[in-house]
């Protein structure tokens, strides 16, 4: 657990005193600062007051529902993660969760390693979207990393999804030469099959469309090393 060791803090809203009290303690004892609630408009409020890296909260409570609290905060634009937890494990309950904006869901009575393993998993996927990951930004070369889209010289440029990946890929790493066994790993990920000159192949056709028409060349083939993304 030594990625939570920079305290992050969390917002528990739980009416069961028990439950509280023994969440807290694990929670604190695993480095994190925990505020409390214990009904559903203190959250609410809390909330929106101050700022959590994760909000963990009851489905049934006094006041306010979890649903409710969840789509309260989603309104206001809110993107803080949000794991409800109950006792009801109907599908339906679930689906609920989810369309009001939960991002994940555990049902009581939950280990504490489970509940950890999902703060991990959705701290990780914010802080991802948050961090300038949305759009990436080259020249004048524009990648969005939500609709899947690139933008060289203000024209859209159509891309498969591995030419997306290479070009991602690139991009994070701007300036650094990448060999091809890298871009293997990065962009295929563990599919033994391909080999190095896949990304040779994949490399001209994402070229083809991204330099081929412009004067200013944005990737550069550095032989025998790989390719960088640079300008000249
Ligand atoms: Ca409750």
């Amino acid at each position: 657990m030594d990625k939570f060791k920079n305290l992050m803090r969390i917002l528990l809203i739980e009416d069961e005193p028990k439950t509280v009290q023994s969440l807290k303690l694990s929670l604190e004892e695993n480095g994190f600062e925990v505020d409390i609630a214990y009904d559903g408009d203190l959250g609410s409020t809390l909330a929106r007051k101050n700022v959590y890296d994760v909000i963990i909260s009851d489905i049934i409570l006094p006041h306010k529902n979890g649903y409710e609290i969840v789509k309260e905060l989603r309104n206001l634009g809110s993107v803080t993660p949000i794991i409800l937890l109950t006792a009801l494990s109907s599908l339906d309950e679930k689906l609920r969760g989810f369309d009001a904006g939960a991002d994940d869901y555990l049902v009581k009575p939950f280990e504490l390693k489970e509940l950890m393993a999902r703060i991990k998993v959705v701290t990780r996927r914010t802080n991802g979207v948050q961090i300038s990951y949305k759009k990436m930004q080259f020249e004048d070369l524009e990648l969005n990393l939500d609709s899947k889209t690139v933008i060289r010289g203000g024209k859209q440029i159509i891309l498969t999804a591995r030419e997306f990946g290479l070009l991602e890929c690139l991009m994070k790493n701007q300036g650094r030469v990448m060999s091809k066994e890298e871009l293997l790993d990065k962009v295929w990920n563990m599919d033994s099959d391909v080999t190095t000159n896949v990304v040779e192949v994949f490399m001209n056709l994402l070229r083809r469309k991204i330099d081929k028409d412009y004067p200013q060349k944005l990737i550069y083939t550095i032989y025998g090393m790989g390719y960088v993304m640079k300008i000249n």
